[in-house]
């Protein structure tokens, strides 16, 4: 019998009763190695009100007993990591290294908000008015929820609930069906570090939990990451409910390669950044834009490297790429090479064909060349090991190009030309930007978040953003009678 995994609520596994399950793969074999539940409307319920129980008592605790439990879930989390990458790579796929530079960067997060004593810390204004001093302060919403998708099993929702908890709220997480253990791994990892129960729940779950959450009245924000179309259902829906919706949604990221770049340089990046995790980041490059002489050689050098990387299980320390999520996902990329090959780009590197493991949601690194904007390889996100070079004559066509894509989530310049890269970074209508540094995603102390169909909202993700994202303002206006006027006897000198 396959394994089970549960619901987490009130710090104890508890298992579903909707009588759903959803089969959750090792990618790397193909084999169902679990089911997991799905949580049905009333068991979304059961889980906030024990949510809106904890919350109730954990606003009260006082900041240094907060950044007590973060430090200590900061600690645990730092000890298990190889547990905990194990189990992203038996259920994602990405290979072991990857899998805990996800939780490196997970941890940042959790690290910025044991500093939540300073980072709550409001303004005050003597005298604002005569005898009237004015200050403010963030409270917590409440309950909060996380909804998470595949690609980050742990860093995506600790971008969110170490600063959501760390600001008095109570976090509920649906973390994705299709690798749905380590929310459980960290809810263990919670209790173990000292948060009182109920102040973290799991609810595993698909589209019946997500629209229960988004509904439910008791849920005061939503903080979301996938898809774009899911992503802006999940911004209105949850904003028609009037909840705060931050709600991240897809990608299609470009280089952007001035022709006097670093040819090795950019390649190195442009392949670490298109084929790690096979594709399936949102910060992953997608699209090389090439302009002028440049793009012979950068070609030349990427398909180069491509066959050095060894495809295979993840959990074996020689391979640099793993498999994808799901069959059906491996056969829709490959349907983007089909079609792409069909349009008219030249397939420089074929992934159909290279050497893997039959078994398993494997695909190899492909790369096309000559690529033009129309093609469905172009406009669509693929999420897949499958990078698109378009050649440019001009830096402002390649501008133009990138302003132009209805995603705006990450881009990067390659150039060793200090005035370009500080143009494009000023020119270029997009979230997050990289100057010879191809995964830009930003440090936990500042903020994460695209433009245009990237992000639906208007709070980025984490850092101070996530801070207010979490807490409500409030302003004190006082004023109180100076006691040299006051005719109550205080049994001291009214003077100053
Ligand atoms: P997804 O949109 O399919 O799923 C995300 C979450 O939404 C999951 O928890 C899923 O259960 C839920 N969901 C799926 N369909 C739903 C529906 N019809 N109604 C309600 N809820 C639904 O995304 P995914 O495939 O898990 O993840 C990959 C996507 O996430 C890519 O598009 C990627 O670019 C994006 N992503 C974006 C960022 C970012 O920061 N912008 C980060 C990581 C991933």
């Amino acid at each position: 019998m396959s394994q089970r995994i549960t619901h987490w609520v009130d710090g104890r596994a508890v298992d579903g009763t909707s009588g759903r399950t959803a089969p959750v793969f090792n990618p790397a074999t193909g084999q169902r190695t679990a089911e997991v539940d799905l949580a049905s409307v009333q068991e979304v319920e059961a889980a906030v009100a024990s949510a809106t129980a904890a919350a109730a008592e954990w606003r009260h605790a006082s900041l240094s007993q907060r950044s007590a439990v973060l430090f200590a879930f900061r600690e645990l989390l730092h000890q298990r990591t190889d547990e905990l990458a194990a189990i992203i790579t038996a259920e994602h796929g990405k290979v072991l290294s990857d899998a805990a530079g996800e939780i490196a960067r997970g941890l940042e997060n959790v690290e910025f908000a044991t500093g939540v004593p300073a980072l709550l810390k409001g303004g005050f204004s003597e005298q604002a008015a005569t005898g009237v001093d004015v200050y403010n302060m963030r409270q917590p919403l409440g309950v909060v929820a996380g909804i998470t998708p595949f690609n980050f099993p742990a860093m995506v929702p600790l971008w969110m609930c170490a600063n959501a908890i760390a600001c008095g709220n109570a976090f509920v997480l649906k973390p994705s069906e299709k690798d749905p253990s380590a929310a459980l791994f960290l809810a263990r990892l919670w209790q173990e570090a000292g948060l009182p129960d109920g102040v973290f729940t799991v609810v595993q779950g698909d589209k019946v939990a997500v629209d229960a959450i988004l509904d439910h009245p008791g849920i005061a924000a939503v903080s979301f990451v996938g898809s774009t179309p899911i992503a802006k259902y999940i911004y209105e829906r949850g904003t028609a409910a009037g909840k705060r919706v931050q709600a991240l949604g897809g990608a299609k990221n470009h280089a952007l390669v001035l022709p006097d770049a670093d040819v090795d340089m950019a390649a190195d990046a442009v392949v670490s950044a298109a084929y790690g995790a096979a594709g399936e980041r949102c910060m992953a490059l997608s699209v090389a834009v090439a302009v002028g002489d440049v793009a012979e050689p950068l070609v030349d050098a990427i398909a180069a490297r491509l066959p050095k990387l060894t495809v295979g299980n993840g959990a074996d320390p020689d391979t640099d790429m793993g498999p994808l999520i799901t069959a059906e996902h491996r056969d829709k990329v490959a349907g983007y090479v089909e079609a792409g090959e069909a349009a008219g780009a030249s397939v420089v590197v074929d992934g159909r064909t290279g050497d893997h493991p039959q078994e398993g949601f494997f695909l190899g690194t492909t790369l096309l060349d000559h690529v033009t904007p129309e093609m469905t390889v172009y406009t669509d996100e693929i999420f897949g090991p499958v990078l698109s070079v378009v050649r440019v004559d001009t830096y402002d066509e390649g501008l133009a190009l990138i302003n132009a894509n209805q995603y705006a989530n990450g881009t990067a310049i390659f150039t060793r030309d200090g005035g370009a890269a500080r143009r494009f970074q000023y020119d270029v209508e997009v979230g997050m930007v990289g100057i010879n540094v191809p995964i830009p995603v930003p440090v936990a102390y500042y903020s994460f978040g695209g433009w245009k169909d990237s992000l639906f909202g208007d709070t980025h993700m984490y850092g101070p953003e996530g801070i207010s994202f979490y807490t409500r303002g409030k302003v004190v206006t006082q004023r109180w009678p100076d006691p040299a006027t006051s005719s109550v006897d205080l049994g001291f000198p009214r003077t100053r």
